[in-house]
């Protein structure tokens, strides 16, 4: 994964965004959502920041056994403004 589409910028290399976090599993509990860590090897849904550019927050959906970025949206599901 080296470059990461920006909903508002486009295609921009990695460099300009920042990993906030990895988010729980879809229906995950509360203490799950705190404590327990994301392994699956298929998925992982993460937070990221377009530091370098709109400074947005993506939701990133990808794999990361292999990189391949499955999705790549604002936060909130909101379209451009
Ligand atoms: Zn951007």
């Amino acid at each position: 994964m080296t470059r990461l589409v920006c909903p508002f910028c486009g295609p921009r290399h990695l460099r300009e965004f920042e990993f906030h976090k990895t988010l729980p599993a879809p229906g995950a509990g509360e203490f799950a959502s705190v404590y327990e860590r994301v392994d699956s090897l298929e998925l992982s849904v993460e937070h990221w920041q377009h530091v370098g550019g709109c400074r947005g927050w993506l939701l990133v959906r990808r794999n990361p056994s292999t990189g391949a970025v499955l999705d790549c949206r604002l936060v909130g599901g909101g379209g451009a403004a």
